[in-house]
């Protein structure tokens, strides 16, 4: 018996001590969501920690000195891009004085490069337009085939890091990529009977949410991308919603629910809370359990409402 002690203790160092040596790679994440997927394919051989709350607007996240440390430590640094962070992060780059983690660095991913890419204007971008963003919608990742994607580019680049993990981490992408094959199919098969309900949402956090789910978003609870709601827009929007019998309105957590109650009471809609980002709510603790709350979210509403899926004409 001591014997064998002995010997699960020897193999559990030798398994240790690679890793040791070595010691985890730093990751830091501008957003929760790449967190999550980040933990999920970097295991036990990274730390990960995330800087902007999903229950923070991305776009306008208040500095603070602990994500100066938390940079200044950090051995890679995985971002949305897009210009989602471009309003807090690059200052925080810059005072971290950490040459590792500087735009077009060893240990910086812009994990936009891959991933499937929506609403890029066409023409001249004004001011007058809003906050729109002129490399296309930066909300991608509530898509799963985003999310794979997302996971392989932090996959090979936690792997080009340390190139003697690289087995590791494609093994856990795979297994990754094979539990997110699987709640995709079982998400698609959820909403299959509501194909093409027409929804509003707050902000254009949804459009690829909405592409992959066949959800038709309709408008805006912002009268522009980053600007608040006015009573004229409002109004038209309440027209629109009552023209087309439009009864969900889906609103990021951190946004006033005064204008999207007001709707709700005059179109008889439901106003669903609904977290665009892990950590948005607190049941939602992983990738996947954003889709499963969001889902679930939508579809009670949908029943509740007796909402007509338009798409099945
Ligand atoms: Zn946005």
């Amino acid at each position: 018996m001591k014997r064998m002690m002995w010997f699960v203790c020897a193999l559990a160092l030798a398994a240790a001590a690679p890793a040791r040596a070595q010691g985890k790679l730093n990751v830091v994440a501008t957003t929760e969501d790449l967190a999550s997927i980040a933990r999920e394919v970097g295991g036990d051989h990274i730390s990960i920690e995330a800087i902007a709350r999903g229950y923070q607007d991305p776009h306008f996240v208040e500095a603070k000195p602990s994500f100066i440390l938390k940079l200044q430590k950090a051995d890679l640094l995985i971002v949305v891009g897009l210009e989602l962070e471009i309003g807090w992060l690059p200052p925080l780059i810059t005072q971290s004085r950490n040459g590792k983690i500087q735009q077009g660095g060893d240990g910086y991913l812009d994990a936009s490069r891959e991933v499937e890419k929506l609403e890029i204007p066409t023409g001249q971008i004004t001011r007058a337009m809003g906050d729109v963003h002129p490399l296309g919608n930066p909300h991608y990742w509530l898509d799963p085939e985003n999310g794979k994607r997302l996971a392989k580019e932090i996959a090979d680049k936690l792997s080009a890091l340390r190139p003697n993990d690289r087995p590791f981490f494609q093994q856990q992408l795979a297994t990754f990529t094979a539990r997110l094959d699987e709640g995709e199919k079982r998400w698609l098969a959820m909403m299959a009977p509501y194909k093409g309900t027409k929804v509003v949402t707050y902000h254009r956090s949804f459009p690829n949410f909405a592409k992959r789910f066949n959800l038709d978003i309709v408008g805006y609870v912002e009268p522009r991308p980053g600007i608040p709601p006015t009573p004229q827009h409002t109004l038209d929007l309440i027209n629109e919603m009552k023209r087309q019998n439009i009864k969900i309105v889906m609103v990021e957590p951190y946004f006033d629910l005064k204008t999207p109650n007001a709707i709700g009471r005059e179109t008889g809609a439901e106003v669903l809370v609904m977290p665009p980002s892990v950590g948005g709510v607190k049941e939602v603790t992983d990738y996947f359990k954003l889709f499963d709350y969001d889902i679930n979210l939508l579809i009670n509403a949908i029943k509740k409402v007796g909402a007509q899926p338009t798409g099945a004409r």
